[in-house]
């Protein structure tokens, strides 16, 4: 199959969350699979500032780079639009102009597969950055037989992100007012760019099974449950993979001291080596519990905020890192004070303290209120971290009674409850083995979720 992946950051070239990852990662395991597989994205400011890989002009107006094996990787340029220090915002909010530069983004992404003859089976879109691709392919490219054959297929990473303008801004994307309805780009008086993704494209996925159930309703559609439950025969979920070449305890060279499931016991080291350096005292049997994590209400800080005095008199101890909101730093900073012994927190980004806590906890916790998918919960189980999560999105679908520790009421008492429950598991030493080793067996590749995409590409392809 000839497909396309649209997106608005692709790792190495450019990232500010998961969308990223899969940007980068889903396109290389394609690759192995055989498939014909191009990536198109902006060519911001910090694209054209690496030296590894290498990007090149192809010609004004475009860029040029490769990952894997063969994949090309095409930056579309402008500098008014993408000569830019972030991608999509500053400190004073979103950049006034992102209709104009996505919606550039789009139809340029389009111009570029007809001159270069890449007539696709599949554009994959992700998120409202690229969300017009679709809208543009079934409207003003209706009638485009070099498109006659491509479907699209519209990933929806987190749906509280809409690409919402004032609809007096619809000429910037060159539509015409047909499409600014309430069953179409509408949304109470405003342009919904991810709305227009969602009616447009042929298939719509999420990045667990959950979620796109979870999204299908009130509490967690963020608006757009009415028109996803409209197509809820084209909505799906794919998990993501994790990357294993960076997540393996067996290759880690940042944490103590290396170990696989034959050599589970090395994880000790492990534990000993995150309490020297997060200063807590070298207790072996006290489970220590693990935070990594943006400090935002969405992790499941406000129950954490208000249970963390209770979970601090446990007989444990919790490792903190994080930056987010300063209301959870000055409480936290305030519980250092009241628990040294107990508690230890680091308000930075730090790749190399999370490997270690992943490496060196033995809870991994993590009771977002919603995860559209969530990496630390399949990072620390391979790590032999048991997780303890709320049973929401990507939480549900990897972490269970099996392998980890899951509530389903969300609320303080019922975290505090479980947070008991994993203290006296990890007391029965054998058992604990068990759950650790169950965990360091469940295998989240990206070859997996790629088979999945393929089968999603099929599906889109027979309509
Ligand atoms: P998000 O919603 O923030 O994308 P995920 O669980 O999908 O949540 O991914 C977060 C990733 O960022 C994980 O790999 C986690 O280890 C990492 N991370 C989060 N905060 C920090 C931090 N302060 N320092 C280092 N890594 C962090």
């Amino acid at each position: 199959m000839k497909i396309v992946i649209a997106a608005s950051e692709v790792v190495p070239f450019a990232k500010t969350g998961g969308l990223a990852d899969v940007g980068g990662a889903l396109p290389m395991a394609l690759e192995k699979r055989g498939e014909e597989v191009i990536v198109v994205m902006p060519g911001y400011k910090k694209v054209h500032n690496l030296k590894n890989p290498e990007v090149k002009k192809l010609r004004d107006g475009v860029s040029i780079s490769k990952i894997g094996k063969g994949i090309k990787v095409y930056f579309i340029d402008n500098d008014e639009y993408f000569n830019r220090d972030e991608l999509y915002g500053d400190k004073t909010g979103d950049y006034k102009d992102n209709l104009d530069r996505f919606s550039y983004f789009c139809r340029k992404t389009l111009e570029l597969l007809k001159e270069i003859k890449f007539k696709p089976d599949i554009i994959h879109c992700h998120d409202w950055q690229s969300a017009l691709i679709p809208v543009y392919l079934k409207n003003t490219l209706a009638e485009e037989p070099f498109f006659k054959d491509t479907k699209t297929v519209f990933t929806i990473h987190n749906i509280g992100y809409q690409g919402l303008f004032p609809q007096e801004e619809l000429s910037k994307t060159g539509l015409d007012w047909g499409v600014f309805n309430m069953d179409m780009l509408e949304y109470y008086g405003k342009i919904n760019i991810l709305k227009g993704g969602i009616v447009f494209s042929d298939l719509i996925n999420t990045v667990s099974e959950t979620y796109s159930k979870e999204i299908q309703t009130k509490e967690f559609g963020f608006g757009m449950e009415g028109i996803l439950n409209k197509r809820r025969d084209s909505v799906s979920g794919i998990i993501n993979g994790l990357d294993y070449s960076i997540w393996d305890p067996s290759t880690d060279k940042s944490i103590f001291k290396k170990f696989s499931l034959k050599t589970a016991e090395d994880k000790y080291e492990n534990k000993e080596g995150l309490q020297k350096v997060c200063k807590l005292p070298a207790k072996r049997t006290v489970p220590v519990f693990g935070i990594v994590s943006r400090l935002a209400q969405q992790k499941g800080f406000d129950i954490l905020a208000e249970g963390i005095d209770a979970i601090c008199r446990l007989d444990v101890q919790v490792v903190i890192l994080g930056t987010g909101d300063l209301k959870y730093h000055q409480l936290l900073e305030e519980m250092v004070k009241k628990y040294p012994k107990v508690i230890s927190l680091s308000l930075k980004f730090d790749d190399t303290l999370a490997h270690r806590i992943y490496a060196g906890s033995d809870i991994f916790l993590m009771p977002s209120k919603y995860e559209p998918c969530g990496l630390g919960q399949m990072i620390s189980l391979r790590y032999g971290t048991v997780p303890l999560v709320f049973k929401t999105g990507g939480l549900a679908d990897t972490v269970n009674d099996k392998n980890g520790f899951i509530f389903d009421k969300y609320s303080k008492d019922e975290l505090i409850k479980t947070i008991k429950k994993a203290i006296t598991a990890y007391k029965n030493s054998t058992k604990w083995q068990q759950l650790m080793q169950r965990g360091m067996k469940c295998n989240f590749s990206w070859a997996e979720s790629a088979k999945k995409y393929v089968e999603l590409y099929e599906k889109a392809k027979a309509k």
